[in-house]
């Protein structure tokens, strides 16, 4: 390690130790530490000074980058949300006016246009919200006083890389509060391996060409694997002897072995015959437990959780791109607990489940594989439906079975942690 990058490391570590600390001295500190540490990485003296004319400490960014969520969104509210009467309109005028684009982009990277619509949508509101950030200084920011400074220290030197091969001017480049780029919201290292220039004049301008945002887009998914017009995902119905703790993304099987274990098509008639054809590996996931709607998934849907790893945003972005190509509206799920669980009904979760011996590792409010597991041993052990999902009913009979064994515990004489 030269001595420029370990005198920027020594000072990113003392600030870490000093959490909450926006001082523009501080800042002011860190930015002349990293300088140099650029300029070494190859960033032009011209880019280094056009990017932080007048760059302070952002405290917005910061505030959004610590700001934790009280409630889990259930999936119902999360698709009705994102999946509107009106994203769905828009997105088939979209789909005509940029008709010829969208072709373009089939024809060069097997990517369908209701595809590259959804994800559009998805991102930006097709273009609506792109963010006003001006991005080197929101990276800095989070590069000088963030949770994760190594991960925003690289954006931020790949920001400037992007800056300095001429793509945008260091006061046009305006992104979300943590550094995501144009239309398609490109993380700049993203931008500088998969961004193409699809208009051909010789910048990739993911701002304000389209065609740039929907070709790197395109060159993006074929990049990750997409294979041309196969399905992402299919709504399906399982029967209530279903082995239900088959379901969820880890567990892979042939279609057929599916088909023979009960599950079927909700809507077999919306679709072509050879709808599965060639769709040999699938999971089943249920995102709102057993009474919720169920999907099968395929391979295209694991490229779309190489986009963004939520489950969730992949099937809505599926099931977006399905309702432009005229697909039906989902028909399950009517019988699903919509209720939101806080982030606190989680944690006490977590601490009754291990209390009853379904050790879930940790107690962070977030029902992550580990609380998936434990929850899912819970069912099983008490002959419930085996969907791992942290439910209004089964939190309910959790806590009743922990305050029952609580109880149990303090009747007994001398049972260890009876209380004095
Ligand atoms: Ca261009």
């Amino acid at each position: 390690m030269n001595s420029s990058r370990f005198r920027a490391a020594v000072l990113i570590m003392v600030l870490l130790l000093q959490p909450g600390l926006l001082s523009a001295e501080d800042f002011d500190a860190w930015l002349q530490a990293f300088k140099p540490y650029a300029r070494e990485l190859g960033i032009s003296e011209q880019t280094l000074e056009q990017a932080f004319v007048d760059a302070k400490p952002i405290e917005r960014v910061v505030e959004l980058d610590q700001s934790q969520p009280e409630f889990i969104q259930t999936f119902t509210t999360y698709l009705q949300r994102r999946v509107t009467p009106k994203q769905i309109s828009r997105g088939q005028q979209l789909q005509s006016e940029q008709g010829a684009l969208l072709q373009a982009v089939q024809a060069r990277y097997g990517i369908p246009a209701q595809v590259l619509l959804a994800f559009w949508s998805l991102e930006t509101n097709y273009g609506q919200t792109r963010g006003n950030f001006l991005v080197p200084h929101a990276l800095a920011t989070l590069a000088y006083e963030g949770r994760r400074q190594a991960f925003f220290q690289s954006q931020l030197v790949d920001a400037l890389r992007i800056i300095d091969q001429g793509h945008i001017a260091a006061s046009d480049m305006l992104g979300s509060w943590a550094g995501a780029l144009g239309h398609m919201q490109f993380m700049p290292s993203t931008f500088l391996a998969y961004a193409v220039d699809g208009d051909g004049d010789g910048k990739i301008d993911v701002w304000n060409s389209t065609a740039d945002a929907m070709h790197s887009a395109g060159h993006y998914l074929q990049a990750m694997g997409w294979q041309g017009s196969k399905p992402m995902m299919v709504e399906v119905v399982l029967p209530e002897n279903f082995a239900w703790q088959d379901t969820g993304l880890g567990n892979r099987r042939s279609v057929s072995a599916w088909m023979q274990a009960g599950v079927s098509l909700a809507m077999p008639d919306a679709l072509p015959a050879s709808f599965l054809a060639g769709n040999d590996q699938a999971a089943v996931v249920l995102p709102q437990g057993w009474q919720g709607p169920a999907f099968m998934v395929f391979d295209n849907f694991n490229i779309i959780m190489k986009w963004n790893r939520s489950t969730l945003y992949a099937l809505s972005v599926a099931h977006l791109a399905s309702r432009l190509a005229g697909g039906p509206a989902l028909q399950g799920g009517q019988l699903a607990e919509q209720e939101a669980v806080s982030i606190e009904a989680i944690k006490r979760l977590q601490q009754q489940l291990t209390s009853l011996g379904f050790d879930t590792e940790g107690h962070d409010g977030l029902p992550g594989p580990k609380t998936q597991a434990a929850i899912r041993a819970y069912q099983l052990a008490h002959g419930l439906h085996a969907d791992a999902y942290a439910s209004p009913s089964l939190i309910q009979e959790v806590a009743r079975a922990a305050a029952l064994a609580q109880e149990q515990t303090e009747l007994i004489p001398g049972f260890p942690g009876t209380m004095p």
